[in-house]
């Protein structure tokens, strides 16, 4: 397992955006790389969160599915989380009033990563679920004007998140990244919004990023750019 609170990053998101997805990292790869983790599986087929050792793979198709081994992940980040700071017995009014709570528990760390979880129940969350590339090299923008939107209520469950700074827009996504699943499994997607109460949230500061970049053709042969607009509206 890799050092506490230790990000490892496969691929960039400017490379999702530009629609390379055809391959990746194993799902087995990607759970030895920490404890939880957020990703998508090869076409955009999917949401991916990794909680606890475990792989997720949310469809719109069906309730979430246990990744298989060699299951192919296109771009993921995972951290063997281990929190520092934590947070208990509040309500969530929406995904923005995050950025408070995390502020307040660890304050002056808008330059560095954080990775945290929350535990809560939630009286509304909605969230989304790419439906997967309908032709090869699919850009996400385009992607995001097909997703399946859910919203499910009173419903227990789990947040994976990453919060990276401003400038490593293109690398990860700048901001929060939010990945759900219920607590019995049934249920998950990429957070939207979301309302909660009784909230339990634990982070911690990551300063150390491990970023493994594809070496593929696919990767090497696409022009990239950083598409601010276009990663702000999907993934928003
Ligand atoms: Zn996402």
């Amino acid at each position: 397992m890799a050092e506490p609170n230790t990000i490892y990053q496969y691929s960039l998101l400017s490379a999702l955006m530009a629609g390379v997805c055809e391959e990746g990292i194993t799902a087995s790869k990607l759970s030895s790389k920490g404890n939880q983790g957020i990703g998508t599986f090869a076409r955009m087929n999917g949401e991916l969160i990794l909680l606890d050792g475990k792989v997720y793979q949310l469809t719109p198709n069906g309730p979430p599915r246990e990744a298989s081994a060699n299951d192919q992940i296109p771009f993921a980040m995972a951290v063997n989380f281990v929190p520092t700071h934590t947070k208990t017995n509040f309500t969530i009014s929406n995904k923005n009033s995050l950025n408070e709570v995390l502020e307040e528990i660890l304050p002056q760390t808008n330059n560095v990563f954080i990775s945290y979880r929350i535990e809560a129940r939630f009286s509304s969350i909605t969230v989304r679920m790419v439906r997967g590339q309908e032709y090869k090299g699919q850009p996400l923008s385009e992607l995001g004007e097909n997703q399946s939107v859910q919203t499910y209520t009173d419903i227990d469950g789990i947040i994976v998140g990453f919060r990276s700074p401003q400038p490593w827009q293109g690398f990860s996504v700048a901001g929060k990244h939010l990945h759900f699943i219920s607590l019995d499994r049934g249920r998950g997607g990429h957070v939207l919004e979301m309302v909660a109460s009784d909230a339990k949230l634990s982070a911690a500061v990551a300063s150390n990023v491990h970023v493994e970049l594809p070496t593929s053709a696919e990767f090497n042969t696409t022009n990239l750019v950083v598409d601010d607009a276009g990663i702000r509206k999907v993934e928003g």
